[in-house]
């Protein structure tokens, strides 16, 4: 075990009181939705959840994976529910949501890892919600041949696959997955779906250096990924991998710095900083520039 070190004081999460948070909570389970916000235990859920931003989990809450920063339960997961590509359609109507994030948990268990329902989500929100903006966070599709085709086909607004962590800490932190996998889907959907935006999410405080993050970010722009998001990995339990470092906010900025040097278009990084955290703020700005 691992013990869980004191946040310091830059990390401050203020506990969900708005009344819009109890309204988005009712609302998902109404629509008996899995959230990433819950699942993950995120710190800015009093924060999304009050602005009615909510980032929908598919395909279950349970994992085959098991990634050592991850609070989601491992498993085998249920069969996939044919409903719920109608349900999330309806609750982002619901939501009168300006953007979506809608991810999953890894489905090694599928023949296609799960693509096609991913594509059936997509294809019920667009119905329900022409207006609303889609962006999917999926899986990797390691050794799911067609997965990567299967979701530029969709086409979502935003394809976003997070590498999490510099290829140095793979075996460590992300077992399941490969470095050169996860870049290469990114490379794949910006090459079958050119009009999409792709985005990639880091986590930093896990014991990479500054180099590593650098000679990632220039990976991300070979594969001509437009966003960049980074946030500072918390620990979520005793058996979760120990945070190795606190970044202080200055060096974000310094990280922030560096990404836009590089050329992405939209970059986040801050402590609290997570994938899908202001991702309806930044890409409606995006739009309408
Ligand atoms: Fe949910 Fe993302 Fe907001 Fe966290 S940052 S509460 S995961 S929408
Ligand atoms: Fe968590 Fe995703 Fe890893 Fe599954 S694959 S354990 S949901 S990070």
């Amino acid at each position: 075990d691992h013990p869980i070190q004191r946040k310091p004081d830059w990390i401050r999460v203020r506990a969900p009181t708005h009344p819009v948070y109890h309204e988005t909570r009712a609302l998902m389970r109404e629509h008996r939705l899995v959230t990433v916000c819950e699942e993950a235990a995120c710190p800015n859920i009093g924060e999304c959840w009050s602005q009615r931003h909510a980032t929908m989990m598919i395909m279950g809450d349970t994992c085959t994976r098991a990634c050592s920063f991850c609070n989601v339960r491992t498993g085998q997961p249920d069969a996939l529910d044919a409903d719920e590509p109608g349900r999330v359609g309806e609750a982002v109507a619901r939501l009168g949501l300006r953007h979506v994030v809608i991810t999953s948990v890894d489905r090694d268990d599928l023949a296609d890892g799960g693509a096609a329902h991913f594509a059936a989500v997509i294809a019920a929100v667009r119905a329900a919600a022409p207006e609303t903006t889609i962006e999917v966070l999926t899986p990797d599709f390691l050794r799911k041949p067609g997965g990567a085709e299967t979701i530029a086909a969709a086409r979502p607004d935003v394809f976003n696959h997070n590498l999490e962590t510099v290829p140095r800490l793979y075996p460590s932190i992300r077992p399941g997955a490969r470095y050169y996998q996860s870049l290469r889907l990114l490379d794949t959907v910006r090459r079958l779906a050119p009009g999409i935006f792709t985005k990639s999410g880091l986590m930093v405080g896990l014991g990479e250096e500054r180099a590593e993050i650098a000679q990632v970010m220039d990976d991300l722009r070979t594969a001509e990924v437009d966003f960049l998001t980074v946030g500072q990995y918390l620990q979520p339990t005793v058996k979760h991998a120990a945070v190795a470092r606190f970044v202080p906010p200055a060096e974000f900025d310094d990280i922030a710095a560096t990404a836009r040097a590089k050329g992405f278009l939209m970059v986040a990084a801050t402590p609290l900083t997570r994938s899908s955290y202001h991702a309806d703020a930044d890409f409606a700005r995006l739009r309408d520039a």
